[in-house]
């Protein structure tokens, strides 16, 4: 190797030699160690370079010898170093401008380079030779460029540089190139800056294309964005030969972004950009704020996946990587953790790619809308929606809907199941097949008018139940549902069977016509009252008793107008009794007084249901006609009891002066044809003085005395007499030690006892006794008749004390007699406050039971 600073003594003439021929050379020349560093410079690389030679010994050649450095140079430097065979190279200085021509050539541990200025006669050809014309840069194209551009060696030190980064810094080509570029004006006053720098340098130089941005301070006050790119060189043994630096200015993007920034931030929703191959490269304040993670956080590990909902994740994520693939519309929903409160809310996450001029995708913009309340409201309308639903299934009514145009839509089971159809028959218009063919045009009109219209509707039809293969009756009603606009979106509607409700109607409207037709009844008057005032009645009730109808209308009519005071205490009294026990009252015979004060006699029954009040209804029956021909009646048989009644006087009086007479002269021959005329006489008065007892009776004229009565005394009387008569009983009395005396008529109550004992013999023909009791307790005197004869029906027990009623059994023989009887004395013991009564068995007997009230003396 040839080393000018060692010293063999051998050699040491012959170096001096070379040393002065060296330093006579017109051209420039070095020596450099494999490091580079110049070991040795003649005087004319002293001259080329301006400086001596103390400046630039010991110093790297690149730093020491700044106007000669080029790429082009740096490459020979390096092949000739490991080559080990001489090469030249020819290149224009980048400081200088001038043209320089290099020869190489290997030393021991070195290179020599001579430096020949001007151009070599060579040939382009020859000059590819040396470096790769692709590879070849010449800083003189590259001073037309905006982009700031260097050539570094792999450890970083600026073998070139072009114009527009030594313009940002003022300051001179040979000022930088040399040094590492890391040093430089540049970088050096930012120490995040240069780290960065280094560590692309240190990434370039294995091979790798370093990219980063950063800010440098070229000079005083300027801050410098820049992006910047270290790319690789390699020779054609694959080496990293260089590394050319590319530095972009991005000052007035990263402002522009810092607007768009600005802007993104003041946007409410969650903001984030992704780059092309769908990883997140920002977000806005909004989003961090949300998810409590800054920029770096959601650009590691699982990013923005880690504040997503975990069962959304997987559908999120596969959403968002066909986007990516295909480069279309991304639009999804998902929850997001809120950092803070670790709640999820709903958002809806859309996001656009921007593309370049080439259609590349640059960047996707991102947006997560907050839609939480929209999906609650949802949520909300769904629950809703289901609660419908269940209420439409659970009502007992038929549900359905239709569009605004009237289509049936939906529809509850109950309605499916009523026309037994599938959905294809019911849908739209389909359901009215099911309706009556007498409803149907109906129907569609009103559902017509209705649909034009907007107003609800109530409508009655009938439809085919599939299942039971007939009608039914049923009520539809539907309402419209309208938008804030008023525009109706749907109808909704129910048909409720009102098949039970229309035969009760049916029946209710048939009862109602025999109702009228009963009260239209020309016969019977009818009227209604509420307690005591007549609230309706018939026209045939009020020509009876002579009021109007506005009279009945505005209430006017009180049922105690009607009534006799005399009566209102008695018969009124018992039927309104009878009506509040047994809710009817037996037909009564009444007079009522009309509005006219004249009287009407009628026959009265009535029925009575209970509300607040007693209300009943009365049913009044003119019954003055034969209330008329009885009176005549009772006066004919008054009048012909009266005129028959003195002529059997007489007849009688003859009967015993002729008796007298025949006596006297003797004749007795006759007495048995007498006596029997007698009886028979006897028999015709009884009957007669009954007659006529019975017409006083009914026109209230009968005469009772009132005298004392020992009515054991009378009893006995009227035994002996009856059993004088008759042979064929025995009367057997049961009396009280103290005979009763009670204040009355004797002759009346002797024809009672008369009557009850006559009665008992004849009605027991097969029977041989009578038994008759006499009691007294402290109030009254209790007598009663018992015999063992034919008994009467129960149904008519009641009846044998009315006027001419005669108790008849089936397949009874016929007993003699009128019925009057009992009538009279039925009246006389009501006329001594008394009651009658009877007990009887058919075939065993009756017991007739007087029961007296004493008034003592
Ligand atoms: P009559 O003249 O028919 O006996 P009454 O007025 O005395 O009339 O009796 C009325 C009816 O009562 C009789 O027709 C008879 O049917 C019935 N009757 C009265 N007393 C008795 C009795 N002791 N046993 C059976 N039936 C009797």
């Amino acid at each position: 190797m040839f080393n000018p600073q060692s010293s063999e003594s051998s050699m040491l003439t012959s170096r001096e030699t070379l040393l002065s021929t060296l330093e006579t050379l017109p051209d420039a020349l070095f020596v450099v160690d494999d490091a580079t560093t110049i070991v040795y410079a003649n005087a004319s690389a002293q001259t080329m370079l301006g400086a001596s030679r103390e400046q630039f010994l010991g110093n790297p050649f690149w730093r020491g010898a700044p106007q000669l450095v080029s790429t082009a140079l740096y490459q020979a430097v390096q092949k000739t170093t490991q080559t080990r065979v001489p090469s030249e190279v020819e290149y224009r200085s980048p400081v200088t401008g001038t043209w320089l021509h290099v020869q190489l050539a290997p030393t021991v541990g070195g290179l020599l380079l001579q430096f020949h200025q001007g151009r070599a006669a060579r040939t382009a050809a020859q000059r590819q030779e040396t470096v790769p014309q692709g590879e070849r840069l010449y800083i003189d194209d590259l001073n037309g460029l905006h982009t700031r551009i260097g050539v570094l060696t792999p450890e970083g030190i600026v073998l070139e540089i072009n114009e527009v980064p030594l313009d940002d810094a003022h300051i001179r080509r040979e000022e930088v190139i040399g040094k590492p570029l890391a040093e430089t004006r540049w970088w050096s006053c930012s120490p995040p800056s240069q780290e960065q720098l280094r560590a692309a340098i240190a990434r370039a130089s294995r091979g790798e294309t370093a990219r980063f941005e950063t800010v440098v301070h070229p000079r005083e006050g300027m801050d410098l964005h820049l992006e910047a790119t270290i790319i690789p060189r390699r020779d054609v043994d694959h080496h990293v030969e260089y590394l050319v630096y590319v530095g972009t200015d991005i000052t007035e993007r990263k402002r522009a972004e810092a607007e768009i920034h600005a802007l993104i931030d003041a946007i409410p929703q969650l903001v984030w950009t992704g780059r092309s191959d769908g990883s997140q490269d920002s977000c806005n304040q909004r989003w961090r704020d949300y998810t409590g993670l800054n920029t770096e956080e959601a650009q590691e590990g699982e990013g923005w996946m880690q504040c997503t909902h975990p069962e959304d994740r997987q559908r999120v994520l596969e959403t968002w990587q066909r986007a990516v693939q295909t480069g279309g519309v991304y639009e999804t929903e998902l929850r997001l953790r809120h950092g803070t409160t670790g709640e999820y809310r709903w958002f809806l996450t859309r996001a656009m790619p921007v593309r370049d001029e080439r259609g590349q995708i640059l960047k996707w913009f991102g947006t997560n809308t907050d839609i939480e309340d929209r999906k609650q409201a949802e949520q909300q309308l769904k629950e809703s929606r289901e609660h419908l639903r269940v209420l439409a299934e659970t009502v007992p009514q038929l549900v359905w809907s239709t569009g605004p145009d009237g289509l049936t839509e939906d529809w509850n089971q109950r309605f499916a199941n009523y026309f037994h159809a599938t959905p294809e028959q019911l849908r739209g218009y389909g359901w009215r097949q099911f309706l009556h063919p007498e409803e149907y045009d109906h129907v569609r009109a009103v559902r017509d008018r209705s649909l034009e219209t907007g107003d609800p509707y109530e409508i009655e039809y009938r439809l085919k139940d599939s299942n039971a293969g007939s009608y039914r009756w049923f009520l539809a009603r539907a309402l419209p549902v309208r938008d804030a606009t008023g525009q109706i979106l749907k109808w909704f509607g129910t048909c409720t069977d009102i098949q039970r409700q229309k035969q009760a109607e049916d029946a209710l409207r048939q009862s109602q016509e025999r109702v009228n037709h009963l009260m239209s009844s020309s016969v019977i008057g009818i009227f209604f009252a509420e307690g005591d005032v007549v609230v309706e009645g018939n026209n045939t009730f009020l020509r009876m008793t002579g009021y109007s109808r506005d009279e009945l209308c505005q209430r006017c009519i009180n049922w105690g107008d009607f009534t006799l005071p005399a009566l209102k205490a008695s018969l009124f009294q018992q039927a309104h009794q009878e009506l509040v026990v047994q809710q009817d009252t037996t037909p009564f015979e009444a007079e009522l007084v009309c509005k006219d004060g004249s009287r009407l006699d009628v026959l009265m029954g009535g029925v009575a249901f209970h509300g607040e009040v007693l209300q009943g209804i009365g049913f009044v029956l003119d019954n003055s006609a034969r209330k008329e021909l009885e009176q005549r009646k009772d006066h004919f048989l008054g009048v012909v009891s009266h005129e028959l009644k003195t002529p059997l006087t007489s007849l009688k009086l003859q009967t015993q002066l002729l008796r007298k007479q025949l006596g006297k002269q003797g004749i007795y021959n006759a007495d048995t044809v007498l006596s029997r005329m007698e009886a028979q006489l006897n028999m015709v008065t009884r009957l007669v003085g009954e007659l006529l007892d019975l017409s006083k009776i009914q026109a209230g004229t009968l005469e009772y005395a009132q005298e004392t009565v020992n009515l054991g005394d009378v009893l006995q009387e009227v035994v002996e007499i009856m059993q004088q008569m008759q042979t064929t009983h025995t009367i057997v009395v049961h009396r009280a030690a103290h005979p009763p005396l009670l204040v009355g008529d004797k002759d009346r109550l002797e024809q009672m006892l008369l009557n009850l004992i006559s009665n008992a013999i004849k009605y027991s023909p097969g029977a041989n006794t009578i038994e008759v009791d006499i009691k007294t307790s402290e109030e009254a005197v209790m007598l009663s008749v018992h015999d063992q004869g034919i008994g009467i029906p129960r149904e008519q027990r009641e009846k044998i004390f009315e006027r001419f009623y005669r108790a008849v059994a089936p397949h009874q023989r016929a007993f003699p007699g009128l019925g009057m009887g009992l009538h009279i004395a039925s009246e006389i013991v009501k006329h001594h406050r008394g009651t009658i009564t009877v007990e009887s068995e058919m075939g065993k007997g009756s017991t007739f039971q007087v029961t007296l009230p004493l008034r003592r003396t």
